[in-house]
């Protein structure tokens, strides 16, 4: 019996997250036992290079000496206290440092938790309901959230997964992703009933989608005239496409930012911060609501700091991005001569390619174009060559600091084997 059909019988759809099932690709999930620096060791005994990095945390690559001495020497002295515990400040520090839109922070464990609860204090701190969201973002799984936009009225949303009540959708207004005269146009009308706006600074999934120039500038704009919270999500980009975030490369001030993923180093750590005076509406400074039993945990503090100390050395997303260029520049070469349309997108460790001649892609319609069946046999040519890639045409990939000259030469001779069979 396979490893995934015992799983099956146990777990609900024998994975933990959906993406993992390899649905978007066909045939069975990897299982894996280990893994170290840039690779993974399958259960089956394969070594694969890996360019998930677990969907984003592992920035310095799975098993960081550094890392993993500082999660061990803590989780000796206990492993949760349920009181505070001088790690949780030394991490808010650092993140505040690194981004100083963040004033204050607070820590959770998931980046679902994060977007929930930023948008909660948004609510409550303007005393308004409506949210306004983009078509192809993804800000966790939290039912206000997974609202897609309606065929028909412009601000008339509908839940996008069974279980989330249809009178929720009616305070989601979902618009297209930089598209900057839609949220001018919704703010004109309603303007002053809107509690915040969450985006993606760089979309990361759907594939991967910089803004277009003054879309962020028009958020921030309509925010800041209308008394609006503008939120950006940066549980992906945080730490990943420059150590200040896309806020630091795009010059743009939140009023929150939510974080996740690097910040916990691979263990359960996000959080959401922001403006000085918004978090003060946040109990038990203030009555907007908001707790969590593991909340700050010592051991996903210790791999948070850890990892924050080492990407934040001088020259540290220099060489990250010089790898993540090297690697994209392979490809897009690699395409070209086997005749394969492909675009690609990078920004420090991360990049996105989508099999479309119709580049550069900025929009969610765009995205949709992709031609899916050519990235299933990409993917699963590649995951026989070594190479382990998101299991679906719709995600980011990542580079980490231990991704070296020798995996991004196996990688690109890999390329090199499976476009022109593609
Ligand atoms: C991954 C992600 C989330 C959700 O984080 P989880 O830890 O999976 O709950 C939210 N927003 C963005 C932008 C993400 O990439």
């Amino acid at each position: 019996m396979s490893h995934f059909t015992e799983a099956q019988k146990f777990i609900a759809g024998g994975v933990n997250s959906p993406v993992r099932a390899f649905a978007g690709v066909g045939g069975e999930p990897v299982f894996i036992r280990s893994a170290k620096g840039a690779w993974l060791e399958t259960e089956d005994g394969r070594r694969l290079i890996d360019y998930v990095g677990s969907w984003g945390p592992m920035i310095l690559g799975h098993g960081h000496p550094a890392v993993l001495e500082a999660v061990k020497n803590t989780a000796d002295n206990g492993l949760s206290f349920g009181a505070p515990s001088l790690i949780e400040t030394e991490l808010a520090k650092k993140v505040c440092e690194f981004m100083p839109s963040i004033e204050r922070v607070r820590m959770v464990s998931s980046g679902t938790e994060a977007t929930m609860s930023a948008i909660r204090l948004a609510r409550g701190h303007t005393g308004r309901d409506k949210i306004i969201k983009f078509e192809g973002c993804y800000h966790g799984h939290s039912d206000s959230l997974l609202i897609k936009a309606g065929s028909g009225a412009l601000t008339l949303g509908v839940p996008s997964s069974p279980g989330v009540p249809a009178g929720l959708a009616e305070h989601t207004i979902t618009l297209e992703y930089n598209n900057a005269e839609a949220v001018r146009q919704v703010f004109d009308e309603m303007g002053p009933e809107i509690a915040c706006i969450i985006v993606e600074p760089i979309a990361g999934n759907m594939n991967m989608v910089p803004p277009v120039e003054g879309f962020l500038e028009t958020l921030r704009e309509c925010c800041t005239d209308a008394g609006t919270v503008l939120i950006l999500d940066e549980v992906m980009t945080g730490f990943r496409v420059a150590l200040g975030g896309a806020q630091s490369l795009y010059n743009i001030t939140p009023d929150l930012t939510t974080i996740g993923k690097v910040v916990g180093g691979g263990l359960p750590a996000a959080a959401f911060g922001g403006r000085a005076d918004i978090m003060a509406s946040l109990a038990p400074d203030g009555p907007v609501y908001q707790a969590g039993t593991l909340s700050g945990n010592p051991l996903a503090m210790a791999a948070g700091l850890a990892t924050l100390e080492q990407i934040g050395v001088p020259g540290f997303f220099e060489s990250l991005s010089a790898r993540t260029t090297e690697l994209v520049q392979g490809l897009l070469q690699i395409a070209g001569e086997a005749g394969v349309p492909l675009t690609c997108e990078m920004e420090g460790g991360m990049f996105g390619f989508v099999f479309s001649d119709d580049g550069p892609i900025r929009t969610f319609s765009q995205v949709a174009t992709a031609d899916v069946d050519r990235f299933r046999k990409f993917f699963h040519g590649m995951l026989d060559a070594g190479i382990y890639l998101a299991p679906s045409a719709f995600e980011a990939g990542f580079v980490s600091a231990a991704h070296g000259d020798d995996e991004i030469s196996k990688t690109l001779d890999a390329a090199r084997a499976v476009f022109p069979t593609l």
